[in-house]
C-alpha cells in the first residue's frame, strides 16, 4: 500500500481505478517499421477516424454555433483526407520505413511551413489548421484522447493540473475525483469539483507514479489523503468513512423543506453557484432557494468558437424553467486571469489576473456583450432572472454597462420579443475599489454579491491560483471581513440586499460573522447548502453578534 497526501478541496471518499488525463498534445516516437503496409492500414484507419470525428463536430458546430464554425470543421476534414497531404504519409511509411506518428509529424511541420511562408495572410493562417488536424490524427495514432477520459468505467482522474476549459470538457459521468500535481483550492478546477460534488486533491508534486495506472486508488477530499493498492484494514476503514458520509447526508435530508431561520428569527437565503443548466439538479435537489452565481463563462470555455445568441438563450432559458420559479442571478462572461478562450484571441499578458478580464472585455468588445445580453433578456421570460456583473471597479463602467441593457430591452420591445421588466441587475463586489466605494455603486444597482475569492486575492496581493502561498492566502484576514462589512453597510444604508457567493460563504466558521454583519444572501456549491442550513438554524446572533463585531472592528483583536 502506498499512501500520498495532497491538500483536499472537494470533501467525499471515493474509490476507483487510477487513469492519467491524457492532453490532446502526443509525443512522437520515431521508429523503423518493417511491415510498412499494416503500418500505411495503421495511418488509414485513424485518418479515417478523424475525418469521421471532424464530421460530427461540424454537425455540432453548426447547431450551437453556426454555419462559420461548422465550415472549421468541415475544412478541417478536408484537410485530413487531402491528396499531397496522404501521399506524403504514404511515401514516408513505404519509402522511408517510417512509422506513422512521425510521418504524420514531419509532414504537418512540413506543410505547415509551406503555408506560413507564403504571402497571403489567409494561407499563413491555414499553418495552424494543418498542425490542428495533424495532432488529432496524432492523438488517435497514440491512443491520447481529446478531452481526456477514455475508459470503459469511471475512474480516478489525475493531472499535473487541470484548465478550466480541460475540466468543463470533461465527461462528467466518468470521473469518481481529481487529483492534480499543482493547483490551489480557490482554483475554478477545484470551484468546479466542488459544484459537481466530486472528491478533489491537489498538490501531491511528482507522488503520482506512472506505473500506479490502473491501480486502485481510494482517496479522501475532506483531508487530501490517498492510498494506492490499500490493504484489507485501510480499504474498509475508508469504506466504512464512505457509508457513514451517506448517512450523515441523509441526515441532512431532513433540513430540506425548512427555512434558513437562526434561533433569534433572522432569515437569511441560501442560493447555489453552478456552471451550467445541468447543475440545477442538483441545485434542487438540496433544496436551494434560487441560484446566486451562473458562471456563464464556462458555457464559452465549452464552446470551440464564440456561442450565438441563439445557443445562450436555450441555455439560460433551460436553467430559468427548470428552477420552476425560483431566482437565477446570472453573471455576465468572466473570463480571462485563468479562464483564457483560445477563439478570443486575446494578446498575452504579463498579469492577466490585474489585465483585460471580466466586465473589461465585454465593455471593449461591445458586440460579445450585446449578444449575451440579449440572450440573457429572452431567456428572461422564462422564470425569474437576475444579472450581475463581475469585477467592476468603477461607477462609470456599470453605467455603461446599463446602458448597454436598456440597449438591448428597447430592441427586443421594437421587435416583439417577450422579457421580464423586473429583472434585477447587480454587481459583484470583487476589487477592494468596489468595496470602498459601495455607498456610490449601490445607488446604480439592485443588489450586490460578492465574491471573495477574487477579494481576497487582490486585497491581500495573493495570486489565488498559486498554492504555495499558503498562509499568506487568508480569506479570513480582517481586512476581507471588514470590508465585506462595509458593503454590508453601504448596501443596507441604500436599501439594496448584499450576498456572498465566493467560497468563503460556505465556511461554516463564518456563518456567524455573515449573519452579524448582516448578510442577506449566501450562495454556495449545491452540496454545502444544507450543512449551511443547519448551520444557521443552530445560531444565536442576539448572543454572538457584539463580540464579533467588537472583534472585527476593534484595535485589540491579536494577529492578523
Ligand atoms: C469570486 O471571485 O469570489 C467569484 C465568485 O468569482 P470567480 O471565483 O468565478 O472568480
Ligand atoms: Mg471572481
Amino acid at each position: 500500500m502506498i499512501t500520498i497526501q495532497g491538500k483536499g478541496v472537494s470533501t467525499g471518499v471515493a474509490v476507483g481505478p487510477l487513469y492519467f488525463y491524457h492532453r490532446a498534445k502526443s509525443t512522437v516516437s520515431r521508429y523503423e517499421v518493417t511491415d510498412t503496409d499494416a503500418e500505411w492500414a495503421r495511418f488509414k484507419t485513424a485518418q479515417e477516424r478523424a475525418v469521421k470525428e471532424l464530421g460530427d463536430l461540424a454537425e455540432k458546430a453548426r447547431k450551437e454555433a453556426g454555419e462559420e464554425a461548422a465550415l472549421l470543421f468541415e475544412t478541417h476534414a478536408m484537410m485530413a483526407e487531402d491528396l499531397e497531404f496522404e501521399e506524403n504519409i504514404q511515401s514516408l511509411i513505404h519509402d522511408k520505413k517510417l512509422n506513422a506518428e512521425a510521418a504524420v509529424s514531419d509532414t504537418a511541420a512540413q506543410f505547415a511551413e509551406m503555408f506560413a511562408m507564403m504571402d497571403d495572410a489567409y494561407f499563413q493562417a491555414r499553418a495552424a489548421d494543418v498542425k490542428d488536424v495533424a495532432e488529432r490524427i496524432l492523438g488517435i495514432l497514440t491512443g491520447a484522447v481529446q478531452g481526456g477520459v477514455d475508459s470503459p468505467v469511471p475512474v480516478i482522474l489525475a493531472a499535473d493540473d487541470l484548465a478550466p476549459s480541460e475540466t468543463v470538457q470533461l465527461d462528467k459521468s466518468k470521473i469518481l475525483g481529481f487529483i492534480t500535481e499543482g493547483g490551489s483550492g480557490s482554483s475554478h478546477t477545484a470551484i468546479l469539483a466542488r459544484t459537481m460534488g466530486i472528491p478533489a486533491i491537489i498538490g501531491v508534486g511528482d507522488a503520482m507514479k506512472p506505473e500506479y495506472a490502473g491501480h486502485e486508488v481510494i482517496i479522501d477530499g475532506s483531508n487530501g489523503s490517498i492510498l494506492v493498492d490499500a490493504d484489507e484494514a485501510a480499504r474498509a476503514k475508508m469504506l466504512k468513512k464512505m457509508e457513514e458520509q451517506k448517512k450523515t447526508q441523509a441526515l441532512l435530508d431532513e433540513f430540506k423543506g425548512k427555512p434558513n431561520v437562526t434561533k433569534d428569527g433572522q432569515s437569511i437565503r441560501i442560493y447555489c453557484n453552478i456552471g451550467s443548466p445541468d447543475d440545477v439538479t442538483a441545485v434542487l435537489k438540496n433544496d436551494a432557494g434560487g441560484v446566486g452565481l451562473f458562471r456563464s463563462e464556462f458555457l464559452y470555455l465549452n464552446c470551440d468558437d464564440y456561442p450565438d445568441e441563439d445557443y445562450q438563450f436555450e441555455a439560460y432559458k433551460l436553467a430559468l424553467s427548470n428552477m420552476e420559479g425560483r431566482e437565477v442571478i446570472i453573471r455576465t462572461l468572466d473570463i480571462g486571469a485563468d479562464k483564457q478562450i483560445a477563439y478570443f484571441n486575446m494578446p498575452k499578458e504579463e498579469n492577466p489576473a490585474l489585465g483585460n478580464r471580466a466586465l473589461r472585455i465585454c465593455l471593449n468588445r461591445p458586440e460579445i456583450f450585446h449578444t449575451q445580453l440579449r440572450a440573457l433578456y429572452r431567456a428572461s421570460a422564462f422564470g425569474k432572472l437576475g444579472i450581475m456583473f463581475p469585477m467592476v471597479t468603477s461607477v462609470w463602467e456599470v453605467r455603461e454597462a446599463k446602458k448597454m441593457c436598456e440597449l438591448v430591452k428597447k430592441e427586443l420591445t421594437n421587435e416583439g420579443i417577450p422579457f421580464d421588466e423586473d429583472v434585477e441587475v447587480g454587481i459583484m463586489i470583487e476589487t477592494p475599489a468596489a468595496a470602498i466605494i459601495s455607498d456610490r455603486l449601490a445607488k446604480e444597482v439592485d443588489f450586490f454579491s460578492c465574491g471573495t475569492n477574487d477579494l481576497t486575492q487582490y486585497t491581500l496581493a495573493c495570486d489565488r491560483q498559486n498554492n504555495d502561498l499558503g498562509r499568506f492566502f487568508n480569506p479570513h484576514h480582517t481586512a476581507v471581513l471588514r470590508l465585506l462589512k462595509m458593503v454590508c453597510d453601504n448596501a443596507h444604508k441604500n436599501g439594496i440586499w448584499v450576498g456572498i457567493c465566493g467560497e468563503l460563504g460556505a465556511d461554516l466558521s463564518l456563518t456567524e460573522t455573515f449573519l452579524s454583519i448582516g448578510i442577506d444572501e449566501l450562495s454556495v456549491s449545491p452540496r454545502s447548502v444544507l450543512p449551511l442550513r443547519q448551520k444557521v438554524r443552530d445560531i444565536d446572533v442576539r448572543v454572538v453578534r457584539e463580540k464579533i463585531l467588537t472583534d472585527l472592528m476593534g484595535d485589540t483583536i491579536g494577529e492578523i
